[in-house]
């Protein structure tokens, strides 16, 4: 049987790679620059990254952090400070050797020799080291402490195989870094903000991630401990996307952050660090979208409404462009999650079907059709972006305005059901290695790279275990589960007694 013409092509199960790509595309989020590993975001894309910095800003504002914004410049001295962190960012750091260029003699320009700086500085990969280098100056009590601050920012990190939003050489983000008087007070902040991730990504973006602790391969450079979300896409494969660092003393005595205690003595502060990124664009668009497009957790949607009038003929057009603009009065007066509705109307001069899938392909939750026809009926037609593209239903103008706001929140849920339901679906417990090799080997009845998913399996916690298995089916830990029971069992590759379940997958 053939498959319906679907508007992105190819499908997700004919290469889910390129249709990530196409989907980018057609609904207008980004582009790739001139600039290897650099993309431009446009509009559309750049308006979910406000809701989403908006909506998170406020979780942390509710929190007790503060923003504030450090130097794009790290002197290199400074990463080279903490010897796990510099070896983990060294491969892929930009740097700045020079500050004046000058003619070469040849039409062209030169970074200028007289103009070479003592020390290069690194364009920042992540700031703990220069945001250190200030709390070491701020801090000279306990009284000075807690310090829970918080940048959004742009980083560079020279990435090798750059893909739009999940992987990119320059990306923005948010980076909180604090510093507190106890390891523990550090461990609960470290919990804290794993808590905020969890519920932005759930009840935000619909994602039903797992939270864990990462294994000591996996960990950020220089951490004690790391805790992450990560969350199942479509073609089975986990995105990590969020990390949360628990940093014990290590930056403190890097950066020289020491205070005097309670007791009155001289202790070096514990520090924290925690980020998510544009990469949750991308973890947006693999979990949600289809193979007509973009579909967007409306909580995040630049628009959660589009109104589309449509007036072919030159003496209805004012009478149904009044109606559309009244429409879209009378939605904005109403509020779905508590805020009120965000509404588009789209006025251009293109044709309906034209114009209709546009928005299809951007994701926008809910279409309203408004013709001459529907003025005189009283009617407006409703499509929703989480049922077919051909799928209207006619209500009159009322009863719509009315249930616009439950609408998009029973949207809403029905995204993060959908989601959790494919993720269950897709996590197994394995127990023999034949059984582990063989869910993340694609079997020739398999589409294209969508196989395997999670395993729940038993683990050792050697790392040698983690290479091999890494080396064999470039599979990782993903984490160490919390909600996970204690569990007698063996190592899936070893057969030596483990006491819990990890998450293995393939990752992006
Ligand atoms: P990290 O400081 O390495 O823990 O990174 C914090 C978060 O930023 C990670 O959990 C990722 O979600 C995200 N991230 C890391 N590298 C990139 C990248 N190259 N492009 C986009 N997002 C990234």
């Amino acid at each position: 049987m053939s498959q319906p013409q679907t508007a992105i092509t190819p499908r997700r199960d004919e290469d889910f790679p390129e249709w990530y790509q196409q989907v980018v595309r057609a609904a207008d989020l980004a582009e790739n620059s001139d600039v290897r590993g650099c993309m431009v975001i446009k509009p559309w894309g750049y308006g979910l990254w406000e809701n989403m910095q908006r909506i998170f800003d406020g979780m942390l504002k509710e929190t007790g952090h503060r923003n504030a914004y450090f130097p794009l410049f790290i002197p290199l001295s400074y990463l080279a400070k903490e010897a796990a962190h510099v070896e983990g960012f060294a491969k892929e750091c930009a740097v700045v050797t020079h500050h004046r260029l000058e003619a070469d003699g040849r039409g062209g320009l030169r970074p200028a020799p007289a103009a070479e700086l003592t020390e290069p500085l690194i364009v920042r990969p992540t700031s703990e080291t220069i945001i250190g280098a200030s709390y070491a100056k701020w801090v000279q009590s306990y009284r000075d402490l807690p310090i829970l601050i918080n940048q959004w920012c742009n980083v560079v990190r020279w990435e090798m195989r750059p893909r739009l939003f999940l992987r990119t050489a320059e990306f923005l983000w948010q980076e909180g870094h604090t510093a507190h008087e106890s390891a523990e007070q550090a461990l609960q902040e470290t919990d804290l903000i794993l808590g905020l991730y969890e519920k932005f990504a759930r009840d935000y973006l619909a994602l039903p991630v797992i939270t864990g602790e990462k294994s000591e391969a996996e960990r950020f450079p220089g951490a004690v401990k790391t805790l992450c979300i990560e969350a199942m896409v479509q073609d089975r494969k986990a995105i990590q996307a969020g990390t949360s660092h628990f940093l014990g003393q290590n930056f403190a005595k890097a950066s020289e952050i020491k205070f005097q205690s309670r007791e009155g003595k001289e202790e070096y502060a514990w520090t924290t660090s925690w980020g998510v990124s544009t990469r949750l664009i991308g973890t947006v668009l693999m979990a949600h979208s289809d193979d007509d497009g973009l579909i967007l957790p409306p909580r995040i949607a630049p628009a959660q409404i589009v109104i589309l009038p449509i007036a072919p003929k030159p003496e209805t057009r004012d009478a149904v462009f009044a109606a559309a603009d009244k429409l879209a009065a009378e939605l904005r007066a109403q509020t779905a999650f508590g805020e009120k509705i965000s509404v588009e109307v789209d006025k251009r001069d293109i044709g309906g079907g034209t114009k209709s899938w546009e928005w299809i392909k951007k994701g926008v939750p809910i279409r309203i059709e408004l013709g001459p026809r529907d003025l005189e009926k009283g009617t407006v037609a409703v499509a929703r972006r989480d049922r077919g593209p051909k799928e209207k239903e006619f209500v009159p103008n009322a009863e719509f305005v009315a249930k616009a706001g439950a609408v998009l929140e029973e949207f809403q849920a029905g995204l993060l059901a959908r989601a959790a339901a494919y993720r269950d679906q897709h996590t197994v417990k394995i127990d023999t290695k034949e059984e582990f090799y063989a869910f993340f080997t694609p079997k020739s009845s398999d589409k294209p790279e969508i196989h395997g998913g999670f395993a729940l399996a038993h683990w050792n916690g050697s790392s040698a275990v983690e290479e091999k298995i890494k080396e064999d089916l470039k599979v990782t830990i993903r984490c160490i589960p919390f909600n996970a029971p204690e569990e007698d069992g063996k190592c899936i590759l070893t057969g030596e007694p483990s006491k819990r379940r990890v998450v293995w997958a393939k990752s992006y």
